[in-house]
């Protein structure tokens, strides 16, 4: 008999979720976290007093959280505490000006009406159109697979009305916002979600383009940090029997021919289970663990066709005093131009951008317990997107650069006199982010999101290759986010259960 029914690979949040569900439907499961804390990206460590988040922010479309505490059979409001952010963000413009959207959609209204006439109008399209296909995707395809053809089809058999849709996909986020506005900064204020998904506003699919609005819906920021969220869903799973261990890194994949039989750790600890759920990138899983001698072309040619996602710095501030700012996220925009041109003129060729967007969090705002009395947090994502590589040098090398910079971008933008109040600061390259989550080269959404790697043509769920093997998490059907991979945990759990009938 072997160990495990299930062994799930990373404590990410597809893997609590996919592996959460499998124990609370009588399986015998265990998951294995190389890291000492859970949560992956979506988590928070503590370092001289503070509690920083190591990537994610906030949660924003709780659909998917909700939808997995009522599969739990339990109420999300017994294991997460959510505090709502409003205003939504606080925008700074490269010449100073400020302005703030609350969630409320009518306030935003007056709020655009202020900055640009002319787009208001647009704005009440964009919010008629996104509030009514927010509602229709999200039960359409949240929470359901979509790995197949016969997926798709069975799926727009159930909810017709999601083909009005699926022009949207076919554009571009760019596309999409401009024929809703004209002012430069209203654009600016709705562009750079696009990067949410891990691409420019010129390469980003259209859809992506309703981020802006699904914000108005509500964001969220946990009590205790991002943390927390990982941590409930694992406690609901413990309580049906969940097992985790931590600081066990998995090598390999056992296989029996084209089956998967259990793992193994890096201490050659062998582990064995019917099924095995990946919650690593699926190139690391498919091209590491289960290993190209192991594949068939055919499939050793799809998983190498896909690219990673962007990397992304983060800079972790402790201060001795409030900053001046207005809400949980401050955005310092770009124009759309600028925001493709960074990822043209300085990602793509390995150049760290001088000066670019830069998102500024400040979770102290919405949970004050985070850091000693009086103090507070900046979570801080500056001068985005970076390579990994950065041409002719190494991050390592650049670290102290980076953090200079990084400490200038907030005097010129938030605080002038704020170098005197740092107590702390932290920055985590992509190359610590690789170190820390054994994430390659620092992807944080997994893989690119583009037309070709989205839904069918994303890694699937349920392996076509590896029997018993399964995916979850950013580099699965919806890609990366917070709400989408809980949703991928859920999509996955789901393949598991169906196949043991
Ligand atoms: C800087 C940053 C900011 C972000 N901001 C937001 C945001 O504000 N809102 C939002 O919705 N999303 C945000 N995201 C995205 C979101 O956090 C992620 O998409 C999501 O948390 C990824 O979940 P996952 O299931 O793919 O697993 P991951 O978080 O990728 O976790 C995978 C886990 O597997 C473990 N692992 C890796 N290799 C092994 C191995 N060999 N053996 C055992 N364990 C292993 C890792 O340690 C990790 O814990 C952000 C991400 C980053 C990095």
């Amino acid at each position: 008999m072997a160990d495990y029914d299930a062994v799930v690979i990373g404590a990410g949040l597809g893997g609590i979720s996919a592996a959460a569900l499998l124990a609370k439907n009588g399986m015998r499961v265990l998951i294995l976290e190389q890291s000492d804390i859970i949560g992956g990206c979506c988590s928070t460590f503590e370092s001289h007093g503070y509690r920083f988040d190591v990537g994610a922010s906030i949660v924003e479309v709780i659909h998917p959280l909700d939808k997995f505490f009522q599969l739990m059979g339990k109420r999300r409001e017994d294991y997460i505490d959510l505090l709502p952010c409003d205003p939504i963000y606080s925008f700074i413009t490269e010449d100073g000006r400020r302005f703030s959207y609350p969630t409320d959609i009518d306030e935003t209204t007056r709020v655009i009406e202020s900055i640009a006439p002319e787009d208001a109008e647009g704005w009440r399209r964009f919010s008629r159109l996104g509030l009514e296909m927010i509602e229709e995707m999200m039960e359409a395809m949240v929470t359901s697979p979509l790995n197949t053809v016969g997926e798709a089809l069975a799926l727009v058999a159930r909810h017709p009305r999601v083909l009005r849709y699926l022009p949207l996909l076919a554009r571009n986020h760019q596309s999409v916002i401009r024929s809703y506005y004209r002012n430069p900064t209203i654009l600016g204020s709705v562009a750079f979600q696009s990067y949410f998904a891990g691409a420019p506003p010129e390469l980003g699919s259209g859809i992506f383009g309703f981020i802006a609005l699904s914000e108005h819906l509500g964001i969220y920021y946990p009590h205790g940090g991002m943390i927390s969220i990982p941590e409930g869903m694992l406690r609901a799973g413990l309580e049906h029997g969940l097992e985790v261990r931590t600081g066990c890194k998995v090598e390999r994949i056992i296989l029996d021919g084209n089956r998967a039989r259990g793992v193994i750790l890096e201490d050659g600890t062998e582990i064995t289970s019917g099924v095995v759920v990946s919650n690593v990138n699926a190139k690391v899983a498919y091209l590491k663990m289960v290993g190209p001698e192991n594949l068939p072309s055919w499939a050793l040619k799809a998983i190498d066709s896909y690219s990673l996602s962007m990397p992304c710095p983060m800079v972790y501030v402790g201060l001795d005093e409030k900053p001046d700012l207005e809400a949980h996220h401050t955005v310092v925009s770009a124009s759309v131009e600028d925001m493709n041109r960074v990822w043209n003129l300085y990602y793509t060729k390995g150049i760290i951008p001088r000066a670019a967007m830069s998102l500024i969090c400040w979770p102290t705002e919405a949970d004050p317990s985070l850091a000693p009395d009086g103090h507070h947090i900046l979570n801080f994502l500056c001068n985005a997107p970076a390579p990994y590589a950065p041409l002719g040098d190494s991050w390592d090398r650049l670290k102290d650069w980076y953090r200079e910079a990084a400490v200038r971008e907030l005097e010129r933008l938030v605080m002038p006199g704020v170098r005197d109040h740092i107590d702390y600061l932290e920055v985590s390259t992509p190359l610590d982010f690789e170190r820390r989550l054994l994430s390659p080269q620092g992807a944080i959404y997994g893989l690119f999101s583009d037309l070709t790697s989205l839904a069918l043509f994303r890694p699937h769920a349920r392996s076509r290759v590896i029997k018993g093997l399964y995916l979850t998490g950013s580099s699965t059907h919806l890609g990366g986010g917070v709400p989408t991979t809980i949703a991928s945990g859920i999509i996955t759990s789901g393949y598991v259960l169906k196949d043991r009938g």
